[in-house]
């Protein structure tokens, strides 16, 4: 296979509207010597002329409308492919949803972020077949770390609506006894992220996946507000695109963060929709993080009324339309990290 598959948006294009091209596993070798092994549609790994050093997994278009993150990663891939971003670590790059992306929705069937972790076990939409060739990709590529490399996981997602803290980032919980890491609170701060959010219990995210099975340090990193293809201020992106391209082509991109100029929540309440008549009791343009005094009623469905407990309780991700069962609403409230690992 030559790079012209590669160059140009064309891997992109082509998983996207001509997936057949990419049935078979096929590699390349620049001239720089960086080897890419196309692996699947939407899905190719990247290894390093020099020594690998880190094991990093980008992926993008889990929700297959959330497309800033989409066009980073095709640029990143052409700038690798043209040689003007000579990788020093592994990498895998993932396009998520492909059959979305075309249909310019978050989903074909079912939300892909839920299906994580095995949750993909029961059913065959497009998604659950794509979420278990993700796993096993996933493993396979983390399995080749042998040398206690460091493992890395950045899930890219833009967020359906306005958000008073831009950027965000959704910190898988950690039920191993690790710490969140100091280094990543630096690389995230740089890629423009301000707020990070404390997951408290295991999921089926993607992120989460590569954190409990891996022991990666793995995030879903929100990156601005949902926009078609092309439609992107791309200016809003620029820190992240800098930063994600030191991280991939330095030694060891390692920026610092002021942990006080950091927003750190934790979650305080998951409401899951278990009515059909569930009901949001506030605006439907609010942004996420907005904050309420306690007592406030924030949703309510026959039998139950959900209420801020606290003061600056703030709502993240409210959905009143989700499938019975799911989480319509998660509520965070302000906390402090009293220990860092590195
Ligand atoms: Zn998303």
């Amino acid at each position: 296979m030559d790079s012209s598959f590669l160059a140009n948006g064309q891997f992109l294009h082509l998983s996207r509207f001509q997936p057949e091209t990419f049935a078979n596993q096929a590699s390349l070798t620049l001239p720089n010597h960086t080897t890419i092994d196309i692996l699947a549609p939407g899905i190719v790994e990247v290894t390093p002329a020099s020594q690998a050093g880190k094991f990093i997994v980008l992926s993008c278009g889990v929700h297959g409308n959330e497309t800033a993150p989409i066009e980073i990663c095709s640029d990143m891939l052409d700038a690798i492919v043209e040689g003007t971003i000579i990788v020093q670590h592994k990498i895998l790059m993932i396009f998520g949803n492909l059959p979305a992306m075309n249909a310019g929705e978050r989903f074909i069937e079912e939300n892909m972020n839920r299906l994580f972790s095995g949750a993909h076990q029961n059913g065959s939409s497009p998604e659950r077949q794509r979420a278990k060739l993700l796993e096993d990709t996933v493993a396979q590529f983390f399995a080749k770390a042998v040398g206690g490399e460091e493992r890395l996981h950045y899930d890219l997602h833009t967020a359906i609506r306005d958000s008073k803290n831009d950027k965000f980032v959704v910190m898988p919980y950690l039920g191993d006894g690790r710490l969140p890491s100091a280094k990543q609170f630096g690389f995230l701060a740089a890629c423009g992220v301000d707020t990070f959010l404390l997951s408290s219990a295991p999921t089926t995210t993607f992120s989460y996946f590569s954190s409990a099975q891996f022991k990666a340090r793995g995030f879903t990193v929100e990156l601005g507000k949902v926009r078609p293809f092309g439609e992107n201020d791309m200016r809003s992106f620029a820190a992240a695109r800098a930063s994600l391209t030191a991280l991939v082509s330095e030694t060891d991109y390692a920026p610092a963060a002021t942990m006080s100029e950091l927003l750190v929540y934790k979650v305080n309440q998951v409401i899951n929709r278990q009515h059909k008549d569930f009901a949001l009791h506030f605006s439907d343009d609010a942004p996420n993080f907005t904050d309420f005094k306690q007592g406030t009623l924030l949703a309510s469905e026959p039998g139950a009324e959900y209420v801020a407990q606290q003061d600056g309780e703030a709502i993240v991700f409210p959905n009143a339309k989700v499938a019975l069962g799911q989480r319509a609403l998660l509520t965070v409230v302000p906390t402090t990290l009293e220990t860092l690992d590195v």
